[in-house]
C-alpha cells in the first residue's frame, strides 16, 4: 500500500514538473500572440529579376518559408501571400501585375496582422552593388522606425552597408495600412550576393537577422 502511494506521489510530481517546464518554455517565446504576414515577391508568370536560370521568385519563396518556420518557433502566427509558384492576379490581361499587387495588399489589410514583410531581391545593370536593403513607405507612421531597426540588424548580421530608403511609389506597399517594410535581401546582379542567396545556410542567416529585427520592433 505504501509503495503504491509512493509511486502515485512520484507520478504527480513528474506531471507537475512537466507542466511547469512547458509553461516556462512558452513564456520564453518572443513573438507569442503576434500575427505576421510574409509576402514572397513575384510568382507564377512573373519571375522578378533573372540571372540565367536563377529566378528571383524562387529565392524569395525559399527565404519566406524559412522565415515562416523560425517566426512560428517564436510563437508567432504567420501567413504567406503565396505558398507556391503562382501570383495573386485575377486578371490575365495587361494589368496582371497591378491586379497581383492589389490583391496582395487587400489580403494583408484584411488579415488584421500586426506586421508585414515583403521579400524581394534587387538587380541593377552594374554588378558592383551588393547587400541587403530595407525600403518603406511612410503610409504608416511606424514604418520608418521599423525600417531603421531592420536595416541596423541586417548591417550587424550580414555586414551590409546599404541604407534605408523611403519610396512612395511602390504600388502594393502604398496601399497597406498595417506597419511593414520591403526587404531586398541582396543583389541578384552581384556575383557574391548571387552565390550566397542560393545557399540554404545564408538564407537562414538572413531570416535569423530579420527575426531579430522583428523582435526588436515589438519591444
Ligand atoms: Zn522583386
Amino acid at each position: 500500500m505504501k509503495k503504491t502511494y509512493s509511486i502515485f506521489l512520484l507520478i504527480i510530481l513528474i506531471c507537475t514538473f512537466l507542466f511547469v517546464s512547458a509553461d516556462i518554455k512558452k513564456s520564453n517565446l518572443e513573438l507569442i500572440g503576434k500575427v505576421i504576414y510574409i509576402d514572397p515577391g513575384h510568382g507564377g508568370p512573373d519571375p522578378g529579376s533573372i540571372y540565367k536560370n536563377i529566378y528571383e521568385k524562387d529565392i524569395n519563396l525559399e527565404i519566406c518559408k524559412k522565415l515562416e518556420t523560425i517566426l512560428e518557433d517564436e510563437g508567432a502566427i504567420v501567413y504567406l501571400t503565396r505558398y507556391g509558384d503562382y501570383d495573386l492576379s485575377k486578371s490575365y490581361t495587361g494589368s496582371r501585375k497591378k491586379s497581383d499587387l492589389n490583391n496582395r495588399a487587400k489580403i494583408i489589410n484584411a488579415s488584421g496582422a500586426d506586421l508585414y514583410i515583403s521579400i524581394h531581391l534587387n538587380s541593377i545593370s552594374s554588378s558592383t552593388w551588393s547587400g541587403a536593403q530595407v525600403f518603406y513607405d511612410d503610409v504608416n507612421k511606424n514604418n520608418y522606425e521599423f525600417a531603421q531597426l531592420m536595416q541596423e540588424q541586417l548591417k550587424n548580421d550580414l555586414k551590409t552597408t546599404r541604407k534605408v530608403k523611403e519610396i512612395s511609389t511602390m504600388l502594393m506597399n502604398r496601399k497597406i495600412t498595417i506597419p511593414g517594410i520591403l526587404v531586398e535581401a541582396g543583389f541578384l546582379s552581384n556575383p557574391n550576393d548571387r552565390y550566397l542567396l542560393q545557399k540554404s545556410d545564408y538564407q537562414y542567416k538572413i531570416v535569423e537577422s530579420i527575426k531579430k529585427g522583428i523582435i526588436k520592433y515589438f519591444k
